[in-house]
């Protein structure tokens, strides 16, 4: 039987980072994982540079490429905007790799890893008592950061008030002539799949390959994961992994604390509903959670406070914000193609700055388009 004064849930990089954070003092930090490390994630493994930049340490052993450069495609027209950084905009990462890292560095710090240890009960008659495959385990502060499904939430009460969206992705081995013509860019493709967008990004001798749809419309991912294949010119693919998996690119509406228990990363909905890009928040979120638990050790109903007043400054009005251009661009291809036609350079350099961490969602964006074009129905 295992006691911990905080007990992280989920050793992806919201969890490495939170208990890295929480363990900067005396408490005593646990991080259980369910599967053996270093495990599989399906993920197209795109860091951006404001997730990196967050990072205390250096993560080039985990690093396979990275671009300076960044190509997005748009077929109605046909156009590609290019926008290109002294520093690399994405690095590439292949997430057993990059996850075991960052849970290495927690390690470092006196964390206590627990695999093949997954949470099945919480009881909060007294202390925070967890069931799990491996023995029941006590704790004070509780962190969910065991992503998308998070059953930790589910456990703990909470509602399912999350946007969740559908995605395949796939570990693609073609033949060396298209591997090296297309190794040369990341790029994003957004007509390869309605409501949605591909991926095309290059890793150390294979391509991450995927479609994700921002709208449940029950479309085949598999059919237009192929159609994308033909698109990018791969006739033969020599060897492929093929992975579906969910995306929340909306923040839970029913909070992020209580009973001290704080949600992370996917298990609170982080990821960015423009772009679907989920580690950097997932990085983000991870290191608040562990700040305010290091920061109110006997005082875990602070802390939550303290963590949700935080996120609120500095998370959500941004995911709302980008919440809102989502739903343009993915739900309103005539008008997205009309802002493209006049602001596309404009906006994935906005974008980009956004990428590298130098710039937020625009506050006024709304108005802004309304100013430009007077008839929108907003
Ligand atoms: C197809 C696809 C492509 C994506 N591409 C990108 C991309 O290119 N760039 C980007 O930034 N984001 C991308 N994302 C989003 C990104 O993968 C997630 O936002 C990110 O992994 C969230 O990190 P996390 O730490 O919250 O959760 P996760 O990384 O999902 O980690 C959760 C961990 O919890 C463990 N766990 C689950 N249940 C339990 C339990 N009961 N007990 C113990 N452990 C448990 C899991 O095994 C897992 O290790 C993509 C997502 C998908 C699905």
């Amino acid at each position: 039987m295992y006691s911990f004064d905080v007990v992280v849930v989920g050793a992806g990089p919201s969890g490495a980072l939170a208990a890295y954070e929480a363990s900067a003092g005396n408490l005593s930090v646990g991080l259980l994982e369910k599967k053996l490390l270093p495990r599989y994630k399906t993920c197209g493994g795109g860091l951006v540079y404001r997730g990196k930049r967050r990072l205390p340490f250096d993560i080039s052993d985990a690093v396979s490429r990275s671009y300076h450069e960044l190509a997005v495609y748009f077929d109605h027209a046909p156009i590609c905007f290019n926008t290109s950084r002294h520093l690399p905009i994405i690095s590439m990462v292949m997430r057993d790799k990059f996850d075991h890292l960052l849970v290495g560095k927690a390690t470092e710090r006196g964390v206590t890893v627990v695999e093949d240890c997954t949470v099945v009960g919480i009881d909060y008659s007294d202390r925070i008592r967890l069931t799990t495959t491996q023995g029941d385990i006590f704790t004070r502060f509780l962190v969910a950061a065991d992503g998308v499904y998070s059953p930790v939430a589910k456990l703990a009460g909470w509602a399912e008030t999350r946007k969740l969206i559908p995605a395949l992705e796939c570990e693609v081995f073609v033949a060396e002539e298209d591997f090296l013509r297309l190794s040369r860019e990341t790029r994003f493709d957004v007509d390869a799949i309605p409501n949605g967008y591909g991926w095309c990004f290059p890793k150390e001798s294979h391509l991450s390959i995927g479609v994700g749809c921002f709208k449940n419309n029950k479309l085949s991912l598999k059919t237009y994961y192929r159609e994308y294949l033909r698109k990018l010119g791969i006739h033969e693919v020599l060897k492929e992994e093929s992975h579906g998996f969910q995306i929340p690119i909306s923040p839970r509406t029913d909070g992020f604390y209580r009973s001290g228990t704080f949600l992370i990363g996917d298990a609170a909905g982080f990821a960015d509903p423009l772009t679907a890009e989920g580690i950097s928040n997932a990085i983000y979120s991870g290191q608040l959670a562990g700040k305010v638990i290091y920061q109110h050790p006997e005082d875990a109903e602070l802390a939550g406070h303290s963590y949700e007043m935080q996120l609120k400054d500095h998370l959500l009005h941004e995911l709302k914000i980008s919440g809102f251009l989502s739903q343009i661009f993915y739900e309103n291809p005539r008008l997205r193609n009309l802002l493209v036609e006049r602001y596309g350079q404009r906006a994935c350099e906005i974008l980009t700055d956004i990428f590298m961490g130098d710039r937020k969602f625009p506050k006024d964006i709304r108005k802004k388009i309304k100013e430009k074009i007077p008839f929108l129905p907003f």
